[in-house]
Protein backbone atom coordinates (compact mmCIF):
# COMPACT_ATOMS: atom_id res chain seq x y z
CA UNK A 1 0.00 0.00 0.00
CA UNK A 2 1.07 3.19 -0.68
CA UNK A 3 1.50 5.89 2.02
CA UNK A 4 -1.76 7.80 0.45
CA UNK A 5 -3.46 4.61 0.31
CA UNK A 6 -2.83 3.72 4.26
CA UNK A 7 -4.05 7.44 5.28
CA UNK A 8 -7.12 6.43 3.32
CA UNK A 9 -7.56 3.30 4.76
CA UNK A 10 -10.34 2.64 6.52
CA UNK A 11 -7.69 1.61 9.46
CA UNK A 12 -6.85 4.89 9.03
CA UNK A 13 -9.43 6.30 9.39
CA UNK A 14 -10.47 4.65 12.67
CA UNK A 15 -7.01 5.70 14.04
CA UNK A 16 -7.86 9.47 13.18
CA UNK A 17 -11.44 10.58 13.17
CA UNK A 18 -12.25 12.87 15.47
CA UNK A 19 -8.50 13.53 17.22
CA UNK A 20 -7.49 16.62 18.07
CA UNK A 21 -4.66 17.55 16.18
CA UNK A 22 -3.59 15.41 13.13
CA UNK A 23 0.20 16.26 13.88
CA UNK A 24 2.21 17.93 16.64
CA UNK A 25 1.49 21.32 17.57
CA UNK A 26 -0.75 23.82 20.18
CA UNK A 27 -2.66 27.05 20.60
CA UNK A 28 0.34 28.03 22.32
CA UNK A 29 2.88 27.42 19.71
CA UNK A 30 0.55 28.57 16.78
CA UNK A 31 -0.48 32.02 19.12
CA UNK A 32 3.53 31.90 19.46
CA UNK A 33 4.82 31.63 15.74
CA UNK A 34 1.82 34.17 14.63
CA UNK A 35 3.54 36.65 17.53
CA UNK A 36 6.51 36.26 15.29
CA UNK A 37 4.27 37.85 12.04
CA UNK A 38 4.67 41.77 11.53
CA UNK A 39 2.82 44.02 9.13
CA UNK A 40 -0.61 42.57 8.63
CA UNK A 41 -3.18 44.10 7.99
CA UNK A 42 -6.26 44.46 10.38
CA UNK A 43 -8.17 41.88 8.38
CA UNK A 44 -5.38 39.97 6.31
CA UNK A 45 -6.49 36.96 4.04
CA UNK A 46 -4.84 33.68 4.84
CA UNK A 47 -3.96 30.21 3.42
CA UNK A 48 -3.85 27.24 5.91
CA UNK A 49 -2.32 24.66 3.92
CA UNK A 50 -3.33 20.99 4.93
CA UNK A 51 -5.40 21.99 7.52
CA UNK A 52 -6.95 19.07 8.65
CA UNK A 53 -9.51 18.64 11.51
CA UNK A 54 -8.50 22.73 11.95
CA UNK A 55 -7.16 23.36 14.94
CA UNK A 56 -4.38 25.69 14.11
CA UNK A 57 -7.39 27.46 11.58
CA UNK A 58 -9.66 28.36 14.39
CA UNK A 59 -6.68 29.76 16.55
CA UNK A 60 -5.74 31.80 13.42
CA UNK A 61 -9.67 33.22 12.65
CA UNK A 62 -9.02 33.94 16.42
CA UNK A 63 -6.19 35.69 16.39
CA UNK A 64 -6.56 37.49 13.63
CA UNK A 65 -10.19 38.53 12.64
CA UNK A 66 -9.24 37.63 8.39
CA UNK A 67 -10.68 35.18 6.49
CA UNK A 68 -8.66 31.72 5.96
CA UNK A 69 -9.31 29.63 3.22
CA UNK A 70 -8.81 25.97 4.77
CA UNK A 71 -7.49 23.73 2.15
CA UNK A 72 -7.05 19.93 2.68
CA UNK A 73 -7.39 17.16 0.38
CA UNK A 74 -9.36 14.61 2.39
CA UNK A 75 -13.49 15.90 3.22
CA UNK A 76 -13.64 14.23 5.93
CA UNK A 77 -11.30 16.60 7.90
CA UNK A 78 -12.87 19.34 6.25
CA UNK A 79 -16.11 18.40 7.59
CA UNK A 80 -14.33 17.82 10.87
CA UNK A 81 -12.82 21.56 10.30
CA UNK A 82 -16.33 22.98 9.87
CA UNK A 83 -18.46 21.55 12.66
CA UNK A 84 -15.49 22.83 15.26
CA UNK A 85 -15.19 26.45 13.87
CA UNK A 86 -19.21 26.46 13.79
CA UNK A 87 -18.96 25.30 17.82
CA UNK A 88 -16.08 28.06 18.13
CA UNK A 89 -18.13 30.61 16.27
CA UNK A 90 -15.42 31.12 13.49
CA UNK A 91 -16.94 29.51 11.19
CA UNK A 92 -17.81 32.73 8.63
CA UNK A 93 -14.34 33.40 8.52
CA UNK A 94 -13.31 30.17 7.03
CA UNK A 95 -13.93 28.99 3.67
CA UNK A 96 -13.02 24.97 3.40
CA UNK A 97 -11.84 24.00 -0.16
CA UNK A 98 -11.14 20.17 -0.85
CA UNK A 99 -7.69 20.51 -3.34
CA UNK A 100 -4.90 18.75 -3.23
CA UNK A 101 -1.96 21.38 -2.57
CA UNK A 102 -0.23 20.20 -5.22
CA UNK A 103 -2.77 21.64 -7.87
CA UNK A 104 -3.43 24.88 -6.03
CA UNK A 105 -3.97 27.88 -8.57
CA UNK A 106 -4.72 30.82 -6.71
CA UNK A 107 -3.57 34.38 -8.51
CA UNK A 108 -0.92 35.86 -7.71
CA UNK A 109 -0.61 37.72 -4.25
CA UNK A 110 -3.62 36.90 -3.42
CA UNK A 111 -2.78 36.32 1.02
CA UNK A 112 -1.57 38.26 3.36
CA UNK A 113 -0.50 35.04 5.34
CA UNK A 114 -0.16 31.44 4.62
CA UNK A 115 0.48 29.12 7.18
CA UNK A 116 0.85 25.12 7.64
CA UNK A 117 1.29 22.80 10.03
CA UNK A 118 2.71 19.74 9.86
CA UNK A 119 1.91 19.49 5.79
CA UNK A 120 4.36 21.24 4.01
CA UNK A 121 6.38 17.90 3.61
CA UNK A 122 3.85 16.81 1.16
CA UNK A 123 5.26 18.64 -1.23
CA UNK A 124 8.30 18.95 0.45
CA UNK A 125 9.82 21.77 2.29
CA UNK A 126 12.10 23.35 -0.42
CA UNK A 127 9.08 22.91 -3.34
CA UNK A 128 6.56 23.83 -0.76
CA UNK A 129 8.09 27.20 0.21
CA UNK A 130 8.86 28.09 -3.58
CA UNK A 131 4.89 26.87 -4.78
CA UNK A 132 3.65 29.53 -2.42
CA UNK A 133 5.87 32.45 -2.95
CA UNK A 134 3.70 33.98 -5.98
CA UNK A 135 0.50 33.38 -4.13
CA UNK A 136 1.76 35.91 -1.12
CA UNK A 137 1.74 39.65 -1.59
CA UNK A 138 4.88 41.54 -1.80
CA UNK A 139 5.59 41.89 2.23
CA UNK A 140 3.56 38.86 3.36
CA UNK A 141 4.71 36.29 5.66
CA UNK A 142 4.38 32.21 5.36
CA UNK A 143 4.86 30.32 8.76
CA UNK A 144 5.40 26.43 8.26
CA UNK A 145 6.01 23.73 10.56
CA UNK A 146 8.51 21.20 10.04
CA UNK A 147 10.14 17.98 10.96
CA UNK A 148 13.80 18.75 11.45
CA UNK A 149 17.20 17.29 12.62
CA UNK A 150 17.64 19.26 16.01
CA UNK A 151 21.71 17.96 16.86
CA UNK A 152 24.50 17.07 14.08
CA UNK A 153 25.05 13.63 15.06
CA UNK A 154 21.38 11.98 15.19
CA UNK A 155 21.42 8.28 17.05
CA UNK A 156 21.08 5.71 14.79
CA UNK A 157 17.97 4.27 15.63
CA UNK A 158 16.22 8.24 14.92
CA UNK A 159 18.57 7.99 11.67
CA UNK A 160 17.56 4.97 10.66
CA UNK A 161 14.01 5.59 10.96
CA UNK A 162 13.52 8.88 9.17
CA UNK A 163 15.78 7.31 6.63
CA UNK A 164 12.41 5.31 5.88
CA UNK A 165 9.69 7.63 7.03
CA UNK A 166 10.73 10.88 5.79
CA UNK A 167 14.57 10.33 3.87
CA UNK A 168 14.25 14.60 3.04
CA UNK A 169 14.48 16.02 6.24
CA UNK A 170 16.97 18.26 7.05
CA UNK A 171 18.71 20.38 9.79
CA UNK A 172 17.06 23.19 11.46
CA UNK A 173 20.33 25.79 9.64
CA UNK A 174 20.15 23.67 6.24
CA UNK A 175 16.07 24.66 6.04
CA UNK A 176 17.24 28.31 7.24
CA UNK A 177 19.00 28.15 4.43
CA UNK A 178 16.82 26.65 1.64
CA UNK A 179 14.29 29.50 3.19
CA UNK A 180 16.73 32.09 2.27
CA UNK A 181 17.13 30.11 -1.38
CA UNK A 182 13.49 30.16 -1.89
CA UNK A 183 13.47 33.64 -1.79
CA UNK A 184 12.33 34.64 1.48
CA UNK A 185 13.42 37.12 4.12
CA UNK A 186 13.94 38.08 8.27
CA UNK A 187 13.55 34.16 9.15
CA UNK A 188 12.85 33.31 12.92
CA UNK A 189 12.56 29.76 14.28
CA UNK A 190 11.65 27.80 17.11
CA UNK A 191 11.38 24.50 18.74
CA UNK A 192 7.71 22.92 19.55
CA UNK A 193 7.92 21.98 22.67
CA UNK A 194 8.19 17.83 23.18
CA UNK A 195 5.14 18.21 25.41
CA UNK A 196 2.77 19.61 22.32
CA UNK A 197 3.78 16.11 20.30
CA UNK A 198 2.34 14.33 23.67
CA UNK A 199 -0.62 16.13 24.74
CA UNK A 200 -2.54 17.06 21.75
CA UNK A 201 -0.98 14.56 19.04
CA UNK A 202 0.89 11.07 20.29
CA UNK A 203 -0.92 10.42 23.48
CA UNK A 204 -4.79 10.63 21.76
CA UNK A 205 -3.38 8.43 19.11
CA UNK A 206 -1.75 6.29 20.95
CA UNK A 207 -4.58 5.45 23.65
CA UNK A 208 -6.58 4.98 19.75
CA UNK A 209 -4.20 2.75 18.74
CA UNK A 210 -4.71 0.15 21.73
CA UNK A 211 -8.31 0.19 20.84
CA UNK A 212 -7.83 -0.33 17.23
CA UNK A 213 -5.32 -2.78 17.33
CA UNK A 214 -7.42 -4.58 19.69
CA UNK A 215 -10.17 -4.92 17.12
CA UNK A 216 -7.50 -6.15 14.58
CA UNK A 217 -6.26 -8.79 16.78
CA UNK A 218 -6.15 -11.50 14.32
CA UNK A 219 -5.41 -9.55 10.87
CA UNK A 220 -1.27 -9.54 10.77
CA UNK A 221 -1.24 -6.72 7.98
CA UNK A 222 -3.02 -4.17 10.00
CA UNK A 223 -1.09 -5.11 13.11
CA UNK A 224 2.16 -4.82 11.75
CA UNK A 225 0.84 -0.91 10.33
CA UNK A 226 -0.25 -0.25 13.90
CA UNK A 227 2.93 -1.19 15.46
CA UNK A 228 4.94 0.83 12.79
CA UNK A 229 3.21 3.44 14.37
CA UNK A 230 3.95 2.40 17.58
CA UNK A 231 7.65 2.11 16.31
CA UNK A 232 7.33 6.08 16.19
CA UNK A 233 6.06 7.17 19.63
CA UNK A 234 8.71 4.87 21.12
CA UNK A 235 11.43 6.69 19.47
CA UNK A 236 10.16 10.42 19.98
CA UNK A 237 9.97 9.02 23.87
CA UNK A 238 13.77 8.09 23.64
CA UNK A 239 15.34 11.06 20.78
CA UNK A 240 13.36 13.88 21.30
CA UNK A 241 16.41 15.93 21.51
CA UNK A 242 17.26 14.58 18.39
CA UNK A 243 14.52 15.62 16.25
CA UNK A 244 11.46 18.41 15.95
CA UNK A 245 9.02 20.03 14.96
CA UNK A 246 10.57 23.36 14.05
CA UNK A 247 8.22 26.49 13.40
CA UNK A 248 9.29 28.63 10.77
CA UNK A 249 8.56 31.95 10.24
CA UNK A 250 9.60 34.59 7.00
CA UNK A 251 8.39 37.04 4.83
CA UNK A 252 8.41 37.73 0.81
CA UNK A 253 10.33 40.59 0.96
CA UNK A 254 8.35 43.87 -0.01
N1 LIG B 1 -2.37 20.85 9.96
C1 LIG B 1 -3.13 19.77 10.53
C2 LIG B 1 -2.74 19.53 11.97
O1 LIG B 1 -1.61 19.92 12.35
O2 LIG B 1 -3.56 18.97 12.72
C3 LIG B 1 -2.98 18.45 9.73
C4 LIG B 1 -1.60 17.90 9.61
S1 LIG B 1 -1.60 16.25 8.89
C5 LIG B 1 -0.02 15.65 9.35
C6 LIG B 1 -1.41 16.57 7.16
C7 LIG B 1 -2.71 17.03 6.48
O3 LIG B 1 -2.42 17.22 5.08
C8 LIG B 1 -3.85 16.03 6.56
O4 LIG B 1 -5.01 16.70 6.97
C9 LIG B 1 -4.00 15.50 5.14
O5 LIG B 1 -5.33 15.16 4.78
C10 LIG B 1 -3.49 16.68 4.33
N2 LIG B 1 -2.96 16.32 3.01
C11 LIG B 1 -2.25 15.22 2.65
N3 LIG B 1 -1.92 15.26 1.34
C12 LIG B 1 -2.46 16.43 0.87
C13 LIG B 1 -2.48 17.05 -0.41
N4 LIG B 1 -1.88 16.51 -1.45
N5 LIG B 1 -3.13 18.24 -0.52
C14 LIG B 1 -3.76 18.82 0.53
N6 LIG B 1 -3.76 18.28 1.78
C15 LIG B 1 -3.12 17.10 1.94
Amino acid sequence: MSKSEIFDSELFVQLSAGLPRQGPGSTEATRRAFSMVEGLPARPKLLDIGCGPGAQTIDLARATGGEIIALDNRQRFLDEMLARALKAGVSSQIKPVCLSMFEMDFSDASFDLIWSEAAIYIMGFAAGLSACRRFLKPGGSIVVSELSWLIDDPPAAARDYWAQNYPAMQSFDANRKIAADAGYEDIKTFVLPAADWWANYYEPGEARLDEVRACHASEPEAVALLDDIRREYDLFRAHSDAYGYVFYVMRKPA
